[in-house]
């Protein structure tokens, strides 16, 4: 932990488990250290990344204002998978908002996560540790076969306990939108009046976040999603003689199940997908954005 910290405190890249999945960490407040993480992912400057703060104090650092929703949603929900998006402090390079005026801020509950925060004693940048558009890793096995040597060190806590990320809640709109379903739920949002959350709704009303890109989270085999499981008999049908995998996702197994029917190197991977609600939603909209937008 402690060569982990120094790595982050010299500018270099850690990834590290979250209960959500791995991240691929960086000194959030030093901007050579967040332009690697873009390198190393190969991800787009306009998408920007989460910042991880290890208690409230640091994440006042962090922040212009914080509207008073901000502090009953931490209160209830940090530390967790809740991210929520506010206006940004002028000490917040550029670059990890992707020059928007605002920051998305977590607190993660996973043990070694804490351990670095407060190791490293520095807000830390951190998106998932795959290479751009690649299912997220789940284990550190995921971020070895993405970023190999482009990381300085991995930490290795074994499967997230998650499995899909975090909830990203903007609170600078009102009510607050639900850019990006995730590890909290609609439903445990429940008090606060919360749009957003659902694929079709945040398509229909535009609310989709930076990098919610329609193709992500993508194996390299093609996938097919339907809503019920006749559907999805009738297709495999139609595909006899091709290679094909049939997945069950929950949100736990969701990418690693993308990656391992990828290594068995099937042509197209068929699925069902789970009803719309609880972390079903987020579920969903993973599967949604790994099929390209395209529905059977
Ligand atoms: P990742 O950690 O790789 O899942 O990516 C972080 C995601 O958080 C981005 O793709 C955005 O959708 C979202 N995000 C981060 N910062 C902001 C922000 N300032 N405003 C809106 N969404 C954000
Ligand atoms: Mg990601």
């Amino acid at each position: 932990m402690a060569r982990a910290a120094s790595i982050l405190r010299a500018g270099g890249l850690v990834a590290f488990p979250t209960e959500t999945v791995y991240g691929l960490g960086a000194n959030a407040l030093d901007t050579d250290a967040v332009r690697k993480i873009f390198t190393a992912k190969e991800r787009p400057g306009w998408d920007p990344l989460i910042v991880h703060v290890s208690d409230l104090a640091m994440a006042r650092t962090l922040a212009r204002a914080l509207p008073p929703v901000f502090e009953t949603l931490a209160a209830r929900f940090w530390p967790g998978p809740l991210t929520m998006v506010v206006e940004k402090a002028a000490c917040v390079p550029e670059e990890v908002t992707a020059r928007r005026p605002t920051v998305a801020l977590r607190m993660p509950r996973h043990p070694v996560a804490q351990a670095l925060l407060a190791a490293a004693q520095l807000p830390i940048a951190a998106p998932s540790a795959n290479r751009f558009g690649r299912p997220s890793p789940t284990c550190a096995e995921h971020v070895v076969a993405d970023l190999g040597d482009r990381v300085d060190l991995i930490l290795d806590a074994g499967p997230t306990e998650l499995g899909v990320e975090s909830t990203v809640l903007d609170l600078t709109q009102s009510p607050p939108v639900i850019l990006r379903p995730g590890g909290v739920t609609r439903e445990e949002l429940g008090g606060l009046r919360v749009v957003g959350g659902v694929a079709d709704e945040v398509a229909a009303k535009g609310l989709a976040g930076p990098g919610m890109t329609l193709k992500h989270y993508a194996p390299r085999a093609a996938v097919e999603i339907f809503e019920d499981e006749a559907a999805l008999q009738a297709r495999a049908t139609e595909l006899r003689g091709r290679c094909v995998g049939v997945l069950v996702p929950t949100a736990k197994n969701l990418f690693a199940e993308l990656r391992r029917l990828d290594a068995e190197g099937v042509d197209v991977i068929l699925c069902v997908l789970p009803a719309a609600e609880g972390i079903g939603l987020a579920v969903r909209d993973r599967l949604q954005r790994a099929a390209g937008g395209r529905r059977a």
